[in-house]
């Protein structure tokens, strides 16, 4: 199936309607799942139309599959893109990408913050030749002094993970451009609701759409989105790699997708409820979340977000001791890494995310001991702020 742009304006009504026929096998109006390793030919003139672009058809599940495909072109009517492509996993989409536009001796430049084992998969890549060298998100300094003359790419995220940075994506494409540099976003705290970044003249936005896409905490897939060209000179890299998301996961993703809109409003509005009462509490020390004008680049979400997302990370006053107090005693999150899910998690980066680093290291990187995470759901915003009020009086 071709990606048309199917015309649909509002983002509730793309959530929906984007990327599907109209008329679906059998008149059902869900979407079938195409529960099937391979396609079959009815002889080889068939075959021959197939691959000559006459005819349009599937030939094995690798290569792709009908329910997959509409995941892709709704994702793609949700980013603005021209083309998507979905794989197993969020980390499966970057390892995929970075393998298909890097080369032996080429350079990359990911941000300090970045997640951790993005940071992990590009430091392997000296295995092949291939150095990474690490910058702080927003200094715009730090970044052309990274710049070498064999460097290819920027990838990083915006918003990022745990601080909730936003980098000024006109100002890095611009960057870039002068550069001949490719940038890469992985938008997945943000989503294709609150922020597009291809509309900034991105390359490609890259999401773990096991986080708000799936949206149910019952799914793992990623997926890249672009320039048509760009995105089937990785898939011709996937036929390889085999990284490919399974019918099953591709309709539990269209099913997720279609409330996005609706669900994203809503954590955007709890999360926003949240940082505000946050920051007026005594025993929060600090909140980082970019709605609030208190957060470094409030200015800059202000100008190319629409909403700034359902994460928010705050210190409590005291020591490591108070802090594991603190979240053992909220009831409502689920203490669990991930986010974006209806049902709200709770984090300790220091204990969960970066036990393998040493103290300085943590520090160094601003994941203190008394650094919570908390990713909201979709329960009643009053509900989640009680727990966390009467959690924080306890400690
Ligand atoms: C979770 C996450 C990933 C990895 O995605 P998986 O689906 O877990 O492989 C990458 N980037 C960000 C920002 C994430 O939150």
């Amino acid at each position: 199936m071709k990606n048309t742009n199917d015309g649909f304006v509002g983002e509730s009504t793309r959530s929906v309607h984007g990327g599907e026929e109209r008329n679906k096998f059998a008149q059902s109006l869900i979407n079938p799942i195409a529960q099937t390793a391979t396609f079959t030919f009815n002889n080889l003139d068939e075959f021959e139309a197939f691959k000559s672009g006459e005819k349009n058809l599937y030939e094995y599940g690798r290569y792709g599959n009908p329910t997959q495909r509409v995941a892709e072109c709704k994702i793609a009517s949700l980013e603005n893109a021209e083309e998507a492509l979905l794989f197993s996993s969020g980390m499966s989409a970057i390892t995929s990408v970075l393998y298909a536009m890097l080369r032996s001796g080429q350079h990359l430049i990911i941000m300090e913050d970045c997640y951790r084992m993005t940071a992990k998969f590009c430091r392997s890549l000296a295995k092949f030749g291939i150095e990474t060298t690490l910058v702080k998100p927003g200094d715009m300094g730090a970044l052309a002094e990274a710049v070498r003359p064999e460097t290819r790419l920027i990838f990083t995220e915006s918003p990022t993970n745990p601080h909730l940075h936003v980098l000024d994506l006109e100002k890095l494409v611009d960057f870039a451009k002068e550069r001949r540099l490719k940038v890469l976003i992985d938008s997945t705290l943000a989503t294709p609701i609150n922020q597009r970044p291809l509309d900034f003249g991105v390359d490609l936005v890259i999401h773990s759409a096991t986080k708000y896409m799936g949206g149910h905490n019952d799914l793992m897939a990623g997926v890249v989105c672009g320039k048509g060209a760009l995105i089937d000179a990785i898939r011709e890299y996937q036929r390889i790699t085999g990284s490919v998301a399974d019918p099953n996961t591709s309709y539990l993703l269209i099913r997720g997708l279609k409330t996005l809109a609706l669900r994203v409003a809503r954590q955007n509005d709890t999360a926003m409820q949240i940082a505000q009462f946050l920051e007026e509490h005594p025993t929060v020390t600090k909140v980082y979340y970019p709605g609030l004008e208190s957060h470094v680049d409030h200015k800059v979400a202000k100008a190319q977000m629409r909403g700034f997302g359902g994460l928010i990370s705050f210190e409590i006053e005291g020591n490591l001791e108070r802090t594991r107090d603190f979240v053992h005693r909220l009831s409502l999150p689920y203490l669990a890494p991930s986010l974006g899910g209806v049902e709200t998690l709770v984090s300790h980066p220091a204990t969960v995310s970066y036990y393998d680093l040493s103290p300085e290291e943590r520090l160094s990187i601003g994941i203190t001991d008394q650094l919570v995470r908390y990713a909201v759901g979709i329960e009643d915003a009053q509900e989640l702020v009680d727990d966390i009020e009467q959690a924080l009086a306890g400690v």
